[in-house]
């Protein structure tokens, strides 16, 4: 099998609480950077990391598709980019790692799987469970995200860039990590949903049929006082 011929499959995990043009431009760059055939956008089930999730799994799940505009069902052309439920139908805690052993049993030994990070996670790497046999089963491309710096990495992440670090994804299945730039988008879901509890509607920062979805199941609103 050569480059050309092998399929190339994006992996973007995320709580998406709410789902923003962060996220969105993210999946979009790295498609175009990396010639992804598709990104596969995946919300977290039960977030073993984050303890401050505040709309419910499907919930999450129902924004994401109504963000890449592939309809309620999943069906509709969302130029490249997919909604993966594996992680929000799974019980228990979302190991990214569990995600790409099922992945690689899905789409083949050849196929190139590339999980795709902005730099707080790619810091935050040596806390996930297994990381060091993430490279075994995907490449890893990584973005600077706004003020979250890729220099004076932790030292167990220097390490995997020493190892795995290219120029450019090797013609492989994994285990090469990259790095590729997007536009600066200087949004965090943390302070979108702080704009949405104080009653604002941020159009350039959400879909409008997210807005309206936010809206209609008054997600991230203060708790009246009883
Ligand atoms: P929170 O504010 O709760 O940390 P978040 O906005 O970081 O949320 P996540 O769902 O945790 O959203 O992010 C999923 C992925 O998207 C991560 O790899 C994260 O680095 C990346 N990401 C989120 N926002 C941006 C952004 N504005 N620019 C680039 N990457 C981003």
């Amino acid at each position: 099998m050569t480059g050309s011929d092998r399929r190339r499959i994006g992996v973007l995990g995320g709580t998406f609480d709410p789902i923003h043009v962060g996220h969105l431009v993210l999946a979009r760059s790295a498609r175009a950077a990396l010639s992804l055939d598709e990104v596969r956008l995946m919300p977290t089930g039960a977030s073993w990391q984050k303890s401050a999730v505040v709309a419910s799994a499907a919930q999450r799940l129902d924004m994401l598709r109504l963000a890449i505009g592939s309809g309620a069902d999943g069906t509709g052309d969302a130029g490249g980019l997919v909604a993966d439920d594996r992680e929000v139908r799974r019980s228990g805690p979302s190991y990214t790692v569990d995600t790409l052993v099922e992945l690689r049993g899905e789409l083949g030994p050849d196929a190139a799987i590339v999980l795709i990070l902005g730099s707080d996670q790619l810091r935050n790497l040596a806390t996930w469970n297994r990381y060091e046999q993430l490279l075994q089963h995907a490449h890893i491309a990584c973005t600077q995200r706004e003020r979250v710096p890729l220099t004076d990495l932790p030292e167990p992440v220097e390490a995997l860039v020493r190892r795995h670090g290219a120029q450019r994804l090797a013609d492989a299945p994994a285990g090469s990590l990259v790095f590729f730039t997007m536009p600066p988008v200087p949004v965090s879901a943390t302070a979108l949903r702080a704009q949405l509890a104080r009653g604002e509607r941020p159009a350039e920062l959400v879909a409008p049929a997210v807005l309206d979805y936010i809206d209609q199941h008054q997600l991230y609103r203060p708790r009246p006082a009883r």
